[in-house]
């Protein structure tokens, strides 16, 4: 195994994103913790255009839209940076797989929507789960039926984050009903096409995904808007999954780290039975090991962001990274609320509203079983 560091040029864009965290993040965003999805899409408007000036919105475009190349450990460190002080601010994630879609179809479709989604005018949702389809993925019933130069789609993506709030989503679809995994296809929707009908979803966290539900109801879509060809669906959602985890359990970790801070403030605070708490072991071992943690568990989101940069398999890892970045960060958020006391349980402390988003990301991009199933498949086979 070769050993991970930072390059100097990481360490810088460390101190630059971190800059940019406290000026444009900070304000404000305690407030944007409390408020619900769509006053909460409203809020991050002005912060969206932050980040277009500063010219992450285009990483890793292609350059005719005015993207330039970034290495993935060097997203990782943004991304971790920005989150650390607002988790609900997109800053590299949802992106990177929006790009590596769109890029699979013809240059007109691109020319019309890179633009649009770089200046960040409108959004991107990705809908693979179903009633029927969510940890089995292949098991996709909405349809998509051909008519000469179009496809006929019908069917329900539940859920579908974003969708209330964005232009387009990436959506799968059974092309073929025989063909299992290998008849499932990926089609770009723009989303005001006649047929389609959005509504919210109430969730207990994570609103700044905008929980939506889409119906399609015989939704004429071109077939050159197939992402990657028919049959290629499946694919596009394992891959999509992929990048989306390690960013996950990046986002998991920067809320546990903030829980870890308020513990420790409140822990030099709070005076019980004579003294600061943080002075019983009762509360700082709690401190010390989520701590420890936390840092074993971003050592391997790195690894995992830096064997993509290789080039090299990282399936196996990127799962270790998701599924046990959810589990000690649900675990460090728990404790500390238990260090923060009775306030802590308030709908409307942050601590409580983290603990909120987390246990939501056990489900999003694919729930613990199914990264264990990943690990053991890779490690013992089939
Ligand atoms: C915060 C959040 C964000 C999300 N974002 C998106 C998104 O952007 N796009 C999207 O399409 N969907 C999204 N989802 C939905 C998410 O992908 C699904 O919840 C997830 O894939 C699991 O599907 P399911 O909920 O239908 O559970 P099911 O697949 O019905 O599974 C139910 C339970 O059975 C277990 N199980 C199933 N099969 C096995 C097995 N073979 N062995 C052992 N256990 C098994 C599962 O692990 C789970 O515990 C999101 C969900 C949340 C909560």
């Amino acid at each position: 195994m070769s050993a991970f560091s930072f390059s100097e040029e990481q360490e810088m864009l460390r101190v630059e994103a971190r800059k940019f965290a406290k000026k444009e993040l900070a304000p404000g965003a305690l407030e944007r913790l409390k408020m619900g999805p769509m006053e909460l899409h409203e809020a991050m408007k002005p912060l969206d255009k932050k980040i277009v000036e500063i010219g992450w919105s285009a990483l890793n475009a292609p350059a005719k839209y005015g993207g330039h190349p970034i290495d993935a450990v060097s997203m990782g460190v943004i991304f971790e940076e920005c989150a650390k002080v607002d988790p609900y601010v997109e800053t590299v994630g949802a992106m990177q797989a929006t790009t590596a879609l769109l890029e699979t179809l013809p240059e007109d479709v691109q020319d019309e929507w890179f633009p649009r989604l770089i200046r960040r005018e409108t959004k991107h949702a990705f809908g693979f789960t179903e009633a029927q389809a969510g940890s089995d993925a292949a098991n996709v019933q909405t349809r998509a039926v051909r008519d000469g130069d179009d496809y006929i789609i019908t069917g329900e993506k539940f859920p579908i984050p974003f969708a209330m709030v964005a232009d387009v989503a990436s959506i799968s679809v059974r092309t073929d009903p025989k063909a299992g995994f290998k008849g499932v296809s990926m089609f770009w929707v723009p989303l005001r096409l006649p047929g389609i009908s959005i509504r919210p979803l109430p969730w207990m966290g994570n609103p700044n995904l905008v929980p939506s539900v889409a119906s399609f109801e015989g939704v004429r879509v071109p077939a050159r808007y197939c992402e990657g060809g028919e049959g290629q669906g499946f694919y596009m959602v394992v891959n999509t999954l992929d990048w989306l985890r390690v960013i996950t359990a990046l986002t998991c970790l920067c809320r546990a780290q903030a829980s870890i801070e308020d513990a420790i403030a409140w822990a030099k605070e709070r005076i019980v039975f004579g003294q600061p708490i943080y002075k019983y072991q009762g509360v700082s071992f709690i401190i010390a090991e989520h701590a420890t943690m936390l840092e074993a568990t971003r050592l391997l989101c790195y690894r995992v962001l830096s064997l993509k940069d290789q080039g090299l398999p990282y399936m196996t890892e990127c799962s270790m990274a998701k599924w046990l970045s959810v589990e000690v960060s649900i675990q460090a958020i728990k404790d500390c609320m238990a260090i923060l006391g009775h306030p802590a349980y308030s709908t409307e402390h942050p601590v409580s509203q983290r603990l909120r988003d987390v246990v939501g990301f056990q489900m999003g991009d694919g729930t613990p079983q199914m990264q264990k199933m990943i690990i053991a498949r890779m490690l013992i086979g089939k």
